[in-house]
């Protein structure tokens, strides 16, 4: 694209932007906590399930210093339901690094920004832009889309040259003031016109600008790993108003779930079976009634039902629960997220 139509093309999808972005409420805000919290939720997330969770996370831990504060439990229980909880504990550490070893400041340059837990490129940038408003490129799914789009470009994102072409194209876009409000075009364009399954380009804003011949086969990539199947056997142990609960480790780590069982018992029916999707896994979750039996100190603990509300357990868990303590009703309201 000449200089010229550079222009011309940030020009047209200001115009459109200014008529029709969205109203988001990390839009409104220039702090970077606000906006680091909006950036990790909306990472695998979409924007729709975020809001409410943005919203609750920034009246419980307003700033830096108050989630610095928290416990790890409190953090994974106002996380529970967004899935994907290294985010939740990565937000975490932050908050810690930036009041223990930068006295609360949180950093202007990216370099400084990809340093803190958890943050990587496109985080970094969007802060700098959002909060900033430096002249930074962004590349994440929506603007990946629009670009290649744009550009017509045909070879898989996924791949280490598909990840620097669309750098390089977003560098090449960039302007050098307003990159707050043109990154934020960007995003909304590729959200709500320049759309995965059918691109609304009769409409669209950039049209006399994009080369692509069938934008709905864009973008490619690598071929995915095929889904596996894996099946995850876990104990119902319930003992005078408590239930038995194991805490999790790796990706759910910090949380609450059934005690898990190494096979499943002989001769026995399962008494609960839920399928839930996980990364690249399809994983069934089946539950057993199991009688009191010594319990691990380490990793288990005797939780009163009528509490269960109150710590952090995965969804896929926390439907078992409910099914399963169905009788525990009254005691037992919870919010299903
Ligand atoms: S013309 Fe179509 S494919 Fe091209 S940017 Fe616009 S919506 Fe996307």
């Amino acid at each position: 694209m000449s200089l010229k139509n550079v222009r011309a093309f940030r020009r047209s999808l200001l115009d459109w932007y200014r008529r029709y972005g969205r109203d988001l409420p990390w839009r409104g805000t220039r702090d970077p906590y606000a906006i680091l919290v909006s950036e990790f939720m909306l990472q695998q997330t979409q924007v729709s399930t975020v809001i409410p969770y943005y919203n609750e996370w920034l009246y419980r831990f307003p700033d830096f210093a108050a989630l610095a504060r928290a416990s790890e439990n409190d953090v994974l229980h106002a996380w529970q339901g967004l899935g994907y909880y290294a985010r939740a504990r990565n937000l975490h550490a932050t908050a810690r690094a930036i009041v223990n070893r930068r006295h609360g400041r949180f950093p202007r340059s990216v370099e400084q920004i990809r340093q803190l837990p958890g943050i990587g490129k496109y985080t970094a940038h969007a802060v700098a832009s959002f909060a900033f408003n430096e002249s930074v490129p962004i590349v994440e799914s929506n603007t990946a889309r629009v670009f290649t789009r744009l550009f017509n470009f045909r070879k898989p994102i996924d791949s280490d040259m598909g990840r620097k072409r669309l750098w390089q194209n977003a560098a090449m876009l960039v302007p050098k003031a307003n990159a707050l409000t043109y990154n934020s075009a960007l995003i909304d364009l590729g959200a709500l016109v320049c759309v995965p399954r059918q691109p609304k380009c009769g409409v669209c804003p950039v049209k006399k600008f994009c080369r692509a011949k069938n934008p709905e086969t864009l973008p490619v990539r690598k071929s995915s790993p095929r889904t596996k199947r894996l099946i995850e056997n876990h104990s119902l142990i319930v003992s005078r108003s408590r239930i038995l609960l194991q805490k999790a480790d790796r990706s759910w780590r910090g949380l609450w779930i059934l005690p898990l069982l190494q096979k499943s018992p002989a001769n026995q029916q399962s008494i609960y079976k839920g399928i839930f999707p996980f990364t690249n896994h399809r994983i069934t979750l089946n539950v057993f009634a199991q009688r009191q039996h010594k319990i691990d100190r380490r990793l288990q603990r005797w939780i009163k039902i009528n509490s269960l509300e109150s710590i952090p357990i995965p969804s896929a868990h926390r439907r078992a629960l409910r099914h399963l303590l169905n009788g525990h009703r009254q005691n037992y309201m919870t919010v299903d997220r």
